[in-house]
């Protein structure tokens, strides 16, 4: 089953929530739409289940509109972060639920299987009011993935899990939908998860699609200023840079030498990430000047901080030996590594 997503607008009053939404997924895919709270995704998962109606443009099942076809007979599987399980029925009854609804077949088997993946194979005699949040939430996911829709529609399904169980459900997720090749639309506000799940992601800003690409392409080439910051951890360093003649750029109160021929003729933001930047001796040439402000331990990494200029601190995944803070030094990089995007409107100028 493919989605099409046509000029998709919701409005609550004069409120526009998801803003002409165009946006195409492709049978077997895993799409995940990712952005902070109140970008729209929750209500573009709606609109795709039929729990919302659009105020204008259309969603699409293989290139047949539904926007009136109610949620039931959409096929579709939802799975919430507020999983609705019923109270009166065992985890077992949860999971059996869709399954006995349609009069399937191995029903049990189906069920202690699924039960079995998501680890709650001791639990299907309990009732919801009997299991930790992460346990229901696993009753629920089982629940939704025990039968084969033709679309599934999570909304932030792993976030009451904790980080051990996130990351084999995460796991168990991925390996399962590629297995079923059912298209799937998953919205996260969490940058790891859509990374580490999708085939491609859907970034959203206030109810406004932002880019659709594949992970690699978010991280490498995010097509502007926003979507650079929102990806990465710590995000992209960024500044705005002026031209001084030949290879210089002005940056704050500082200048430097740009080491290759400049790709761009005016003013830009120019961005570095934090794993493209190293630490060297303070008289190299060709790099950015800095002074090590803070030095970080994270167990498996360090984050150098480095003050360039007055309000400017850049982040270098990394320190050297030796190097301490306060000590004056620069930063050198590829200049193939370097995103150039307009300071007018923020969007990425070389490809
Ligand atoms: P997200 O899932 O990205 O956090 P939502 O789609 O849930 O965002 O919400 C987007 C915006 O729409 C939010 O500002 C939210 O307050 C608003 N909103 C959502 N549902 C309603 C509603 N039923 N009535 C009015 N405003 C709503």
């Amino acid at each position: 089953m493919n989605i099409q997503l046509q000029n998709l607008t919701k409005k609550y009053g004069n409120t526009i929530v998801v803003d002409n939404l165009n946006l195409a997924v492709d049978s077997g895919e895993f799409l995940v739409v990712l952005g902070s709270s109140g970008s729209g995704k929750s209500t573009t998962l709606n609109m795709i289940a039929g729990l919302e109606i659009p105020t204008s443009g259309n969603v699409c099942f293989n290139e047949q509109v539904v926007n009136q076809v109610p949620p039931g007979k959409r096929d579709v599987a939802m799975v919430f972060q507020n999983y609705a399980l019923y109270p009166h029925m065992t985890a077992y009854g949860n999971i059996a639920f869709p399954l006995k609804i349609r009069n399937d077949t191995d029903i049990n088997l189906k069920v202690v299987k699924t039960a079995e993946m998501f680890g709650l194979g001791g639990l299907l005699q309990k009732h919801p009011k009997e299991l930790s949040g992460g346990e229901r939430q696993r009753v629920a996911l089982a629940r939704a993935l025990v039968r084969n829709p033709q679309v599934f529609l999570m909304d932030e399904p792993l976030s009451n899990l904790d980080a051990r169980l996130r990351l084999s459900a995460r796991g168990e997720l991925k390996t399962l939908q590629r297995k079923r090749n059912i298209t799937t639309v998953y919205v996260t506000h969490d940058q790891v998860e859509a990374l580490a799940l999708a085939d491609r992601i859907a970034i959203m800003d206030k109810g406004v699609l932002q880019q659709v690409s594949a992970p690699n392409d978010i991280y490498g080439k995010p097509h502007n200023t926003f979507i650079a910051g929102f990806i990465g951890t710590p995000p992209m360093n960024m500044a705005n840079v002026t031209h001084c003649g030949d290879n210089r750029l002005a940056f704050g109160d500082a200048t430097f030498t740009f080491p290759a021929p400049l790709p761009v003729k005016t003013n830009s933001i120019l961005g570095i990430r934090p794993e493209k930047l190293t630490i060297a001796p303070a008289h190299t040439p060709a790099a950015l000047p800095g002074v090590i402000e803070y030095i970080e331990y994270l167990g498996n990494e360090i984050i150098s901080h480095v003050k360039l200029s007055p309000g400017i601190t850049w982040y270098v995944r990394g320190a050297v030996e030796g190097v301490n803070v306060g000590d004056r030094v620069v930063l050198k990089f590829s200049p193939n590594d370097v995103h150039w995007f307009d300071p007018t409107t923020t969007t990425r100028i070389v490809f």
